[in-house]
């Protein structure tokens, strides 16, 4: 019965998709595997458990610290409170600066923010949209306490010259990793360099538990705090030993995330073949900054994202919308720097971000998950090859 309603949910999400025909920019690719998982676990239980460690937790956790090439995997219900956690874990606390970039979505700041401690923005690179080790050094003061860079677009941040900026400045380096599932930085999976490295579960990300977070450490006594500040601070029932939250992953999005995982690396292999067909395509143009990636540091192409050269950002918008005529769920991320956001301005004095600013008026990405065909990718590059003309 169940399993009838689910096969007859998803056979009108199809018909409506084939109705309206707009190639979204990302969508989860749920199989039978994840039915059946979910099945299972709603009947037979546990749905969760009071530590929040229930046998599909850990289960997910042990996978996940191998995927990641460290000893722990935490589980939490989002990639926020992946963050807060984490920025908790390492001992950021009232009064202390946390540097991070202004150009990513707005959760990367929040989670300093219910920390306690202060958001302190740095300038990107323009190659490559993440953070500026030169410019984070700019911005180090006496109250820094620890840098948070962020894998935009599933391209990881610089670092090797964050963790030297780190070390000189004795400074936590927690990296949000988000958007990076299947990524590698000097052959290493994302997050391999950081203190902690935070990754999102949201239905948009390259694997998802619909809502869901996970945090990857290598250190025993992060992972530690980590698990008390997932269950508001109990190690044991009722006995609270430190200032925590709920942050509890339920079993059911862990039985999710295990197979999700499992299909990481074929998901992400269509995301590259998708990602180069479109290059070879849109290389014909000459307005077009293109996404790249070497051997060593490959990108999890969560997002294609292009940048529009010596564009302005009516020249932008205007193709955005033309490409949405067309049925192409081209979006730009981020139009808004989170320093020029109502309660960033009001709140944290931010110096001018100029790589940023340009950025955030020039750059656009096209669909490349593993929902999208061949021949959609093909139509995505002649039409917007078109509209550059
Ligand atoms: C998605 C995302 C988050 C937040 O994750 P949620 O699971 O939605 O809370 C944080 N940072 C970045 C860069 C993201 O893309």
């Amino acid at each position: 019965m169940v399993c009838e309603t689910l096969k007859y949910v998803k056979g009108l999400f199809i018909l409506l998709l084939g109705v309206f025909k707009v190639i979204p920019i990302n969508m989860p690719k749920i199989g039978e595997e994840e039915v059946q998982a979910v099945l299972e676990t709603v009947s037979k239980g546990p749905l969760t458990n009071a530590l929040g460690q229930g046998p599909k937790v850990l289960e997910f956790e042990r996978d996940y610290a191998k995927f990641a090439g460290v000893k722990h995997a935490v589980a939490v219900n989002n990639g926020t409170a992946a963050l807060n956690a984490a920025l908790l874990a390492a001992g950021v606390a009232g009064g202390d600066e946390v540097i991070v970039p202004s150009f990513t979505f707005v959760a990367t700041a929040e989670a300093v923010v219910f920390a306690g401690a202060k958001v302190v923005f740095a300038d990107i690179d323009p190659e490559t949209f993440t953070i500026s080790p030169d410019d984070v050094e700019q911005v180090i003061s006496s109250k820094t306490r620890a840098i948070l860079p962020v894998d935009l677009y599933g391209y990881c941040a610089d670092m090797k010259a964050l963790r030297e900026i780190a070390k000189k400045h004795d400074l936590a380096l927690i990296e949000d990793a988000a958007q990076a599932h299947g990524a590698t930085y000097l052959g290493k999976p994302a997050g391999f360099f950081a203190d902690a490295a935070c990754w999102s579960l949201y239905a948009s990300k390259n694997i998802t538990t619909g809502e869901g977070g996970v945090i990857t450490t290598d250190d025993d006594k992060i992972e530690e705090k980590l698990r008390l500040i997932r269950n508001h601070g109990e190690k044991t029932k009722y006995t609270s030993v430190l200032m925590g939250n709920n942050y509890r992953m339920p079993e059911i999005e862990a039985a999710i995330g295990i197979v999700q995982l499992k299909k990481l690396p074929s998901f992400v292999a269509k995301r590259r073949q998708n990602a180069q067909q479109l290059t070879k395509i849109l290389q014909k143009s000459q307005r077009l900054k293109l996404p790249t990636e070497t051997e060593l540091n490959q990108h999890s192409w969560y997002l294609y994202t292009v940048k529009l050269v010596n564009g302005t950002e009516e020249e932008r918008n205007l193709i955005l919308k033309e490409l949405k005529q067309k049925e192409i769920g081209a979006e730009a991320y981020y139009i808004n720097p989170v320093n020029t956001m109502e309660f960033y301005r009001k709140n944290f004095n931010s110096r001018k971000l100029p790589e940023t600013e340009k950025a955030a008026k020039q750059v656009f990405s096209l669909p490349v998950h593993p929902n999208v065909t061949s021949e959609q990718i093909d139509y995505i590059g002649k039409t917007l090859l078109t509209l550059l003309q």
